[in-house]
C-alpha cells in the first residue's frame, strides 16, 4: 500500500486509523451483518451513531445545552441560503467579506432581502482579515456573518469580529474542530465536514436554541428549516448515514489524541514548521499578512508561475499531491487538517528545501 502526502484543501486526507476501522466494518457493523450504507436510518444501530457521534462532538467542542446539533445535507452553499431563511426577520444580514465563500454566501442571502457587505478584504485579494473592531452594523441586522477561515486565500479570523450585540454566524468548514471554540458567543456555527471531518455530503450547524424558529421566510423548502430539522433530530428525511457515521469515527479519534486543545498544539507546531521555512526561504513566500495567518490552509508562491508549476509537478512525483493554488489565485498551497501528520509537513519543507537549492538564484 501506498499513501500520498495529501494536501488537498477539501475533500482531504482522513485519520489512517479510521479509514481502516471502517474498512474493517465494511462488511458487518458491529454485527448487524450490513453494512451502515446498507442500514434503514430509523434503525438501532443507527440510532445509536448518530446519538453517540452528536455527543461527541458536543464534548470536543463542550456545546452548551442550549444549542441544538443538526446533521445535515447539502453542503456548505445550502447554508449559504438557510441561513438568511432562517434567521431573516427584518430581511437584513451583515456580511464581512474575507473571501470566496463569505462573498457567495453574501450573494446568496442577497436572494431574500438586504445583505450588507460591512467590511472587506478584497483591495489585496482577500490577503488579511479588516479590522472588524467598529463596524457599521445595520441596526435592523437579523445577524453578522463570517468565515472564520478562509480555505482559499488562507486568513483566519483570530479575534471575532465586534458585532454590537448582533447575533454571529460562522461558517466554519475549514477550521472545524482544529481547536477549541466558545461556542457560547454565536448563534450558528456551521461547516461542510469533507476537510477536518468525514466524507462530503454532511453539514453539521450548531444552533442556539432561541433563534430556531417556526416563523422563517415562507419560501423556505421544508427540508432546510432548522425547526424542522431538530425536531426530527435531523431524520426529517434519509440523512447522509455513511457520512455521519465516519464524522462519528473522527470524533472519536480527536478524544483518543487528547481532545481540541490537543490539536491545537499540533496543528500550531506543524503551520510553524511551514511557515518558519516560508519566512526564511528566498525562493518561497507567503501570501498572508501574519497576524491574520491560518495554520489550517498556507498558500505560498515563488513569483515565477513556471516556477511555481514545476514545483507542483514535482512534487507530486515525490508524493506530495494536491499543491496547486486554487484557480482563482495561483501558486500553491498547502492544506494541512488534523489528519495531516507533522512528519508530512516536515518532508514538503524538506522537498521545498532541496527544490530551492535547484532553484534559487
Ligand atoms: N465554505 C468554505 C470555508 C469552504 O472552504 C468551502 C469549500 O471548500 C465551502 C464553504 C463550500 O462547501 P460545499 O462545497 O460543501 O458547499
Amino acid at each position: 500500500m501506498s499513501r500520498v502526502y495529501n494536501f488537498s484543501a477539501g475533500p482531504a486526507v482522513l485519520p489512517e486509523e479510521v479509514l481502516k476501522e471502517a474498512a474493517a466494518e465494511m462488511l458487518d457493523y458491529n454485527g448487524t451483518g450490513m453494512s451502515v450504507m446498507e442500514m434503514s436510518h430509523r434503525s438501532k444501530a443507527f440510532e445509536e451513531i448518530i446519538q453517540t457521534a452528536e455527543q461527541d462532538i458536543r464534548d470536543l467542542l463542550k456545546i452548551p445545552d442550549n444549542y441544538k446539533v443538526l446533521f445535515l445535507q447539502g453542503g456548505a452553499h445550502q447554508q449559504f441560503a438557510a441561513v438568511p431563511l432562517n434567521l431573516f426577520k427584518n430581511r437584513v444580514g451583515d456580511y464581512i467579506i474575507t473571501g470566496q465563500w463569505a462573498k457567495k454566501a453574501w450573494k446568496e442571502a442577497k436572494l431574500y432581502g438586504t445583505a450588507n457587505a460591512i467590511a472587506s478584504s478584497e483591495d489585496k485579494t482577500f490577503s488579511y482579515i479588516p479590522d472588524c473592531s467598529d463596524l457599521p452594523v445595520d441596526e435592523n441586522a437579523d445577524y453578522v456573518y463570517i468565515c472564520e477561515n478562509n480555505t482559499i486565500y488562507g486568513t483566519k479570523f483570530h479575534t471575532l469580529p465586534n458585532t454590537k450585540g448582533k447575533t454571529l454566524v460562522s461558517d466554519v468548514s475549514s477550521c472545524f474542530l482544529s481547536e477549541p471554540m466558545d461556542v457560547s458567543k454565536y448563534g450558528v456555527i456551521y461547516g461542510g465536514v469533507q476537510k477536518n471531518i468525514g466524507p462530503a455530503g454532511v453539514v453539521i450547524v450548531i444552533i442556539r436554541e432561541d433563534l430556531i424558529r417556526e416563523d422563517v421566510l415562507p419560501e423556505t423548502p421544508t427540508i432546510m428549516r432548522y425547526d424542522v430539522q431538530a425536531k426530527a433530530g435531523s431524520l426529517y428525511n434519509t440523512p447522509p448515514c455513511y457520512g455521519i457515521y465516519i464524522c462519528g469515527k473522527v470524533f472519536k479519534w480527536l478524544k483518543k489524541q487528547g481532545g481540541l486543545e490537543a490539536m491545537k498544539e499540533r496543528n500550531e507546531r506543524k503551520a510553524k514548521i511551514l511557515y518558519d521555512y516560508l519566512d526564511e526561504s528566498k525562493l518561497f513566500h507567503g501570501t498572508v499578512r501574519k497576524e491574520d495567518r491560518s495554520i489550517m490552509n498556507v498558500p505560498f508562491v515563488t513569483g515565477d508561475k513556471e516556477l511555481d508549476t514545476l514545483f507542483v509537478k514535482e512534487a507530486e512525483a515525490a508524493g506530495f499531491v494536491n499543491l496547486k493554488g486554487h484557480r482563482t489565485v495561483g501558486g500553491m498551497r498547502a492544506s494541512i487538517y488534523n489528519a495531516m501528520p507533522e512528519e508530512g509537513v516536515v518532508k514538503l519543507v524538506e522537498f521545498m528545501k532541496k527544490f530551492e537549492a535547484e532553484h534559487a538564484d
